[in-house]
């Protein structure tokens, strides 16, 4: 099992004792998780941080994980979640792939933290001019045929590029935002752990798009 398993924060149902629990402020419900996360990002915006004391948090991680919000984002390198919520260690579960898609390893890894770890947030994180993305634009609208395993990518975006073709607007843009939308959805129905949780009201799942001039999240509620 990954690091921190058998913390079992809403494994058996009952809430741990406040010494239990490596980070007892991200005990929080769904919406108290997303405005701190907002919140998170509207510092970063700003240009400025929390202070960080990194030996502290080290120590108090040592016995697991509790991790407020998981978060499927984009290799890209420009956009790095900690940083854009303004997050320390033990926050943010993250799951990254070029072009931001669920697979059955996304999943499965938020599975994992909804709920053997208490997450009440899942986010989809896309960003303006995804290169993910852009390359499926081109190879559906060109014919553009890409190299080694490319194609796998774009087999994995194509439905939100398609869904986008004759809308009024940018291609790219529509097509990033429908993305995020589709595996919002995705997740959502990824029975039986997500779908139960949700339905449970335990669990968000949430979109969002990061804008790359100012750092801000557009939100997709
Ligand atoms: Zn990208």
């Amino acid at each position: 099992m990954l690091g921190g398993a058998g913390l079992g924060l809403t494994f058996s149902g009952h809430a741990l004792a406040a010494g239990e629990i490596p980070k007892p402020a991200n005990v929080l419900t769904p919406h108290e998780a997303l405005e701190r996360l907002k919140k998170g990002n509207e510092r970063y915006v700003n240009g400025y941080a929390k202070r960080h004391d990194f030996i502290a948090e080290r120590e108090a991680l040592v016995g697991g994980q509790n991790p407020y919000a998981g978060i499927l984002g984009c290799s890209d390198s420009r956009i790095a979640p900690e940083y854009a919520f303004d997050s320390g260690r033990g926050d943010l579960f993250v799951v990254r792939v070029a072009g931001n898609f669920t697979n059955e390893d996304a999943i499965a890894s938020f599975e994992y933290t909804v709920k053997f770890l208490g997450t009440p947030l899942l986010v989809v994180l896309g960003h303006e001019k995804c290169g993910a993305v852009d390359a499926t634009v081109k190879a559906v609208k060109d014919g553009a045929e890409l190299p080694g395993h490319i194609p796998y990518l774009v087999k994995r975006i194509r439905p939100a590029v398609e869904a986008s073709l004759g809308k009024s607007g940018n291609l790219l843009a529509n097509s990033i935002h429908e993305n995020v939308r589709l595996n919002v959805e995705n997740l959502k129905n990824a029975s039986p752990i997500l779908t139960q949780y949700v339905a449970e009201k335990k669990l968000l799942i949430v979109g969002g798009i990061y804008e790359l001039a100012n750092g801000n999240i557009d939100w997709l509620e």
